[in-house]
């Protein structure tokens, strides 16, 4: 149900990337949908997100989600926010040790970052939108103007996304990762005006030119839409559920 990024865990931090087993929805959401936005019964959702909650001994009254509008605002979470569901934000971070950051994805990239000398966190939900805006620097930003984080104490994972191997794209999104220097490296000709995307290596690098050590990101190399049994994929599914990537402080 809940795969743990080696690094994040060796520091304590409290995450989760979550698979879809283990849950109690029906088909096509089977079975651990976490989203509430894609059409599943809310009473489903709602014994899911206790599931995914209990089994990092905490509740689903902790939890604070973003209503992630594929754009790149980052919202600072304090324990008042607890069970809510924050307007317009595709980023959150906190200090405060009694929330649970949670982002939810079908083949978007979750980044959860960690700052075990403050420790702040931040989970970013990252399309090719927010890449290209560059919603996971703007959370590394966000963290060190309200807490004080260097981006080289960070230590960052990125989680299951859909791969370079099938997440194909159009000129569109081409022309708007054209600001980033890496742009080139991380797409592949595809057929006539078609490009593959690498969406963990485009973050990856978003992530190093804003200070994090290379040695300090992971990436999980899981691609969503390959791999049917384990993940959720908007691209492979269409109407399908949501896995969560979900974070806490660090407690004093
Ligand atoms: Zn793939």
């Amino acid at each position: 149900m809940l795969l743990q990024a080696g690094p994040l865990e060796d520091l304590g931090v409290l995450h989760a990337f979550t698979t879809r087993g283990g849950g109690v929805s029906a088909p096509p959401f089977d079975t651990l949908n976490l989203g509430r936005a894609a059409g599943d019964d809310p009473a489903a959702v709602r014994e899911n997100r206790a599931r995914a909650l209990a089994a990092l001994g905490r509740e689903t009254s902790d939890q604070v989600e973003a209503s992630q509008v594929h754009g790149r605002e980052i919202a600072v979470v304090t324990a008042a926010h607890r069970g809510q569901r924050i307007r317009g934000a595709d980023g959150l971070t906190s200090r405060d040790p009694s929330a649970v950051l949670a982002m939810h994805c079908a083949d978007c990239a979750p980044v959860l970052v960690s700052d075990p000398t403050t420790g702040a966190v931040a989970a970013v939900h990252t399309g090719w939108r927010g890449t290209a805006s560059g919603a996971a620097s703007a959370a590394i930003r966000t963290m060190g103007e309200a807490f004080g984080s260097r981006p080289e104490d960070l230590v960052v994972a990125i989680g299951p996304a859909i791969g370079p191997c099938c997440y194909e794209v159009s000129g569109e999104v081409v022309e708007a990762l054209a600001p980033w220097p890496w742009r080139d490296a991380v797409l592949r000709p595809s057929l006539e005006g078609r490009w593959f995307l690498d969406l963990w290596e485009a973050n990856r690098r978003q992530i190093e030119s804003a200070g994090v050590p290379p040695w300090a990101i992971t990436t999980a190399g899981l691609c969503t839409a390959c791999h049917p049994d384990l993940f959720f994929s908007h691209r492979r599914s269409g109407r399908t559920g949501r896995m969560a990537a979900l974070i806490a402080p660090l407690s004093g």
